[in-house]
């Protein structure tokens, strides 16, 4: 890929409007969360933009509630009251509550407002790590505004970080993104060096965005879903497919159907949203024969570890159909091509 001059130079020669749609985002989308879930301290922090992707080491329990406070820059009460409305969307099809307290320095989440440090949050129970002292932030939104609506992106932002808060990854690095999505490595490093400031350098870029997680580092995941509110927008410059992957302000349908299979309501507790059931989820992801077999059962029993650990089984034995299926297509091709271009080997 790095070897693709052309395609770079051209992106790069031209202005940057034209290569992201500028009309279309506001400015605020040149801030990204850079991803720090591998960075040296082993911490669990992700900055970021806008995952379905899961990791159920940090996960919280099913039905917990989460205490949520401000810290230091606390933001205004319009602010702090956008984050507050905004994250009842998740506990309409997650079962699990956010309770806001007064006194921050006993809240689980701990929010900031800090301007020029981009919108992140820890990821799961990460945030309770001993080496994050009780007053800094654990969630810090940069672009959350002082006015009386919440705007589209903020919303967007707001569900995005709560998303890493309750234990999603990046869509946009999903294990199976090579299935529809092939980057260009060199076009979207250049992008990350002249967008943002400071800028990324190729390894940042490579951590935040080229990387896919390896499968050993997520639990549960399906196809990469292009509209969950945990995938970075993306233009169209950027893959191979040409797909140009708008802003997402909205739970996606699979952003529903993960929160409702991670954390199920269970027969006796009643779901917010009740369009979200077991089935609608179970359809929504796809998911058939004996594993669908044994979610249903193990969710009315209410046995929310056995719903998660038999989601999880599904997505790892689905990624390897779908490796194993794109590697026989590439025997096939190889062994159609072979006649042509070496008659030899036919024997
Ligand atoms: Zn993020």
């Amino acid at each position: 890929m790095s070897g693709n001059s052309d395609t770079v130079g051209s992106v790069a020669a031209q202005a940057p409007a034209a290569v992201v749609e500028e009309n279309d985002l506001p400015e605020f989308f040149n801030g990204f969360c850079a991803d720090q879930t591998r960075a040296p301290t082993g911490e669990t922090r992700i900055d970021g933009m806008k995952a379905i992707l899961t990791r159920a080491a940090l996960m919280w329990e099913n039905g917990r509630t989460l205490t949520v406070g401000f810290v230091e820059v606390p933001g205004t009460a319009r602010q702090q009251q956008k984050v507050k409305d905004t994250v009842k969307e998740w506990e309409q099809y997650a079962n699990l509550r956010f309770q806001f307290i007064d006194n921050p320095a006993v809240a689980t989440i701990r929010i900031s407002f800090r301007k020029n440090v981009g919108s992140w949050s820890y990821i799961g129970k990460g945030c309770l790590s001993a080496t994050i002292p009780k007053t800094s932030p654990t969630m810090n939104f940069g672009w959350v505004e002082d006015t009386a609506f919440t705007a589209p992106q903020e919303n967007g932002t707001i569900l995005h970080e709560f998303g890493h808060a309750i234990g999603y990854l990046h869509e946009h690095q999903s294990p199976r993104r090579g299935e529809k999505l092939q980057l260009k490595e060199q076009v979207v490093i250049d992008y990350y060096a002249r967008t943002q400031n400071p800028p990324w350098n190729a390894e940042k870029t490579r951590q935040n965005v080229l990387n896919v997680y390896n499968t050993s580092e997520v639990t549960n995941f399906s196809a990469c879903d292009f509209t969950s509110i945990m995938m970075y927008f993306m233009p169209a410059e950027f893959n191979v497919q040409g797909i140009a992957i708008k802003p997402n302000n909205v739970l996606s349908p699979l952003d529903k159907a993960f929160a409702f299979l991670n954390y199920p309501f269970t027969p006796g507790t009643a779901s917010v949203d009740p369009s979200v059931t077991v089935v609608s989820a179970l359809n929504t992801i796809g998911i058939t024969g004996a594993v669908r077999a044994s979610i249903a059962t193990e969710w009315a029993e209410g046995d929310w570890q056995g719903v998660r650990a038999e989601f999880t089984r599904w997505s790892v034995n689905q990624k390897a159909l779908n490796d194993k299926a794109a590697a026989s297509a590439e025997r096939e091709e190889i062994a159609a091509a072979v006649p042509t271009a070496s008659p030899i080997a036919v024997n």
